[in-house]
């Protein structure tokens, strides 16, 4: 639609707008794939927002995508709103012919990577985040819901093509000289021996990769980088689960992890002042330890409270799939940080380091800690295990 097509289909189809409101649109979108429409009225100040999936993406007509993600990414919404109320927008309509959906404005709240550059601090995120985890997580697995009714949440969650685009660029181009990867040239014989050249690697990440196709534990969100949460100092909300199918649960946790070590990395190259650098790096490795720790006490505490299937209680079994999540949330953060400098989609947390070779020192961090996350993740546990892979990486 244009922004035109978007104010007459307001105006036709929904019912949340006053009779005279006076509409205004504008495409704010900035992702590779969607469009995103802010409409508001000028006269109330009421406004919503219209995303749609074209069935092309929106930075290249050559690469088509099923808009069947936009219905996966409104049910994923409807549903996550019911198990973690307030951490989502709210949806108000999903239409299957325009491929769109309709949902709150949340333009009172800040891209989260857009934030921790300007190195802001949110002392409430790791609590947000991991009771966002938990209920969406926990409450979708077999652990604790009907089987046939997982089954049928797995048959409705199926998602083809954007599981492919993970397993292609997630799993697969980073891990060999690939020629879709987009490698800064100053960290490329880096990349080769530390990376392509280890054997050992290729084999856990293959590993990975079937993990990852084949393990239908808990609806994931499917791409939870810190350009998918909206957040405010008192409010965290989580959107885009367009990637949502039912896999390993530890995959959000891990790239939420990787995703503030991004932070972590851009933040020791780019904040001068010593003592403010100090600070906020502490912060970082605080907020990394915190979504750990506090994902692992509200885990113990939900499974307690929720659990419904009779062999899951034996005696610790609770544990054994609590320490599988956190292996695979480690194996996450590993390939999300190899596979943003390596691969074809990159950060901005390292893309706007300026100086060459700050930039490529940011980088080999980032892929040294991306490695030992994966082939340590038998051993990676704690919130201090996964600061100390960082720590050990610098
Ligand atoms: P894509 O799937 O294309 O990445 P996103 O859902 O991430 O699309 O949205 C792209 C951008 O649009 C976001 O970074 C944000 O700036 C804006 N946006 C998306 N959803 C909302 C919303 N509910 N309220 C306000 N802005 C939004
Ligand atoms: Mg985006
Ligand atoms: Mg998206
Ligand atoms: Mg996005």
């Amino acid at each position: 639609m244009t922004e035109q097509d978007v104010i007459e289909y307001v105006q036709k189809k929904l019912d949340i707008f006053e009779q005279n409101a006076e509409l205004e649109c504008r495409e704010i979108g900035d992702g590779n794939l969607n469009y995103v429409f802010r409409v508001v009225d000028q006269n109330s100040g009421q406004s919503v927002i219209i995303k749609q999936a074209g069935p092309v993406a929106r930075i290249s007509d050559a690469f088509k995508v099923s808009p069947d993600r936009n219905r996966i990414e409104s049910e994923a919404l409807k549903l996550q709103g019911e198990l973690a109320p307030g951490f989502v927008p709210k949806v108000y309509s999903y239409d299957p012919i325009m491929n769109c959906c309709v949902m709150d404005d949340l333009s009172d709240h800040e891209i989260m990577r857009t934030a921790l550059l300007k190195h802001k601090k949110f002392p409430l995120f790791a609590d947000h985040i991991t009771t966002f985890l938990v209920n969406t997580l926990l409450l979708t697995s077999d652990a604790v819901i009907d089987h046939k009714e997982k089954k049928a949440l797995v048959q409705k969650f199926t998602n083809p093509e954007l599981c492919e685009i993970t397993e292609d660029l997630v799993y697969t181009e980073p891990f060999y000289d690939c020629e879709q990867n987009d490698v800064f040239p100053e960290t490329r014989e880096f990349i080769r021996e530390e990376i392509w050249n280890d054997s050992k690697l290729a084999l856990e990440t293959a590993k990975l990769k079937f993990d990852f196709m084949t393990k239908a534990q808990s609806l994931l969100h499917g791409d939870l980088h810190t350009g998918s949460i909206f957040i405010k100092e008192d409010s965290t909300k989580i959107i885009d689960p367009e990637f949502a199918f039912y896999g390993p649960a530890g995959f959000d946790i891990g790239n939420v992890i990787a995703n503030l070590i991004f932070a972590y990395v851009n933040a020791s190259f780019t904040i001068e002042d010593q003592e403010t650098k100090e600070d906020y790096l502490q912060y970082i490795q605080q907020t990394i330890s915190d979504v750990i720790e506090l994902f692992t006490k509200k885990f113990l505490h939900a499974w307690d409270e929720n659990i419904k299937e009779r062999t899951a209680s034996a005696p610790s079994f609770k544990e054994w799939y609590l320490n599988s999540i956190l292996e695979d949330a480690s194996a996450a953060a590993g390939l999300e940080l190899c596979r943003r400098i390596i691969g074809i989609a990159h950060v901005k947390d390292i893309t706007s380091i300026e100086n060459k070779e700050s930039r490529a020192l940011a980088e080999k961090i980032c892929l040294t800690a991306g490695k030992t996350f994966i082939l340590e993740r038998a051993n990676i546990r704690t919130g201090d295990d996964f600061v100390n892979v960082l720590l050990q990486s610098v």
